[in-house]
């Protein structure tokens, strides 16, 4: 019988503090494992509330413990969260979810969460270790709770190609909350300028498949997201882009749930956006050492830093590209939650 899959996102990528250390790369080695469990048994539920995306459920359960803030601001951050990711998706990608948030006494901040597939009947499984101390302004800057919920939506991978769920929940995130008027277009860019450059392959990297570490995981995969967004949307004059792509991926059933091969879940983005960016990109990537040329990518996309923070440049040959990333084909989806 499968292990139920897990992701992890142990590494705090904001604030900076964690961006500017060591990468942790036990971490990394923290996949499916038997003495991993969720703690499902074990814990005492406080309360329990539901979250509704259209047609899909989240169930959100309080473990018991203290927190300062009222469990409705945490709901609302949830619902936040849960509202990005189906603003991007076009709809939240599994029918029922489930997100269990464990207070840790003592503590500050969103703390750690791990996403599951397929657990006791939930496609969607997130448990979320928050402190006791936490702030409005900690769930304010708080990026954890959207990154497990995107990787909901891509099917789970071998580990030679957990890159590809990091990365995209790397890359999606901040778009998704762009989408919901969550963060600015010039936040996230500037972000991605400061920090994508930590997915450049160094010295001795054998290509994304055989280079398990931090960098190459989190910000490597998202380096592959960005590439490949930019250059769907080249070849297809802007017509389409990674969206489509990973819309087509979920509307065929590449959710957290199911096992995939990653060659499968490209080619199904590759036929969504008539090319074969996806494909021909990992062919080059998987393997190889592929160096980006950052500063180059930033001037087409008029992504200039200036004394006074990020300035786009309207006349850059690809500043439609820019903006259609972070263009919402419609109104932020309506996440509710359900009165008790
Ligand atoms: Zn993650």
């Amino acid at each position: 019988m499968a292990q139920p899959r897990r992701i992890t996102s142990l590494i705090s990528l904001i604030p900076c503090l964690c961006m500017l250390t060591a990468p942790r790369d036990a971490a990394l080695a923290q996949r499916p494992g038997p003495t991993q469990r969720p703690g499902w048994n074990s814990m005492s539920i406080a309360e329990t509330d539901e979250i509704k995306v259209d047609a899909s459920s989240i169930e959100v359960d309080f473990a018991e413990g203290r927190l300062d803030l009222p469990k409705a601001a945490v709901l609302a951050h949830i619902q936040a969260a849960a509202s990005a990711v189906a603003t991007y998706y076009g709809r939240f990608p599994v029918d029922r979810a489930r997100v269990l948030v464990i207070p840790v006494a003592g503590r500050q901040g969103i703390l750690q969460g791990t996403t599951w597939g397929g657990m006791r009947g939930f496609p969607g499984f997130t448990r979320i270790r928050i402190g006791e101390h936490t702030t409005p302004a900690d769930l304010a800057e708080d990026w954890m709770t959207t990154h497990e919920l995107v990787h909901m939506a891509f099917p789970s991978m071998p580990d030679d190609q957990h890159w590809i769920e990091e990365g995209l929940a790397t890359y999606i995130e901040p778009i998704a909350r762009v989408m919901t008027g969550n963060l600015t277009p010039q936040k996230i860019w500037g972000d991605m300028v400061r920090d994508m450059h930590q997915g450049e392959p160094e010295a001795d990297d054998e290509g994304l498949d055989r280079t398990h570490t931090w960098g190459r995981t989190y910000w490597g995969g998202a380096l592959f997201c960005l590439v490949a967004d930019v250059q769907i949307r080249r070849e297809t004059n802007n017509r389409k882009g990674l969206q489509d792509a990973l819309r087509a991926i979920v509307a065929q059933g590449g959710t957290i749930d199911h096992d995939w091969d990653l060659p499968r879940a490209l080619g199904i983005g590759d036929r969504a956006t008539d090319t074969q960016v996806l494909t021909r990109m990992y062919a080059e990537w998987k393997d190889k050492p592929v160096t980006v040329d950052l500063p180059a990518l930033w001037g087409e996309l008029g992504i200039q830093s200036t004394p006074r923070g990020i300035e786009f440049i309207a006349s850059a040959p690809d500043a439609k590209v820019r903006e259609a990333i972070t263009r919402s084909a419609g109104p932020p989806a309506v996440a509710t939650v359900v009165p008790r």
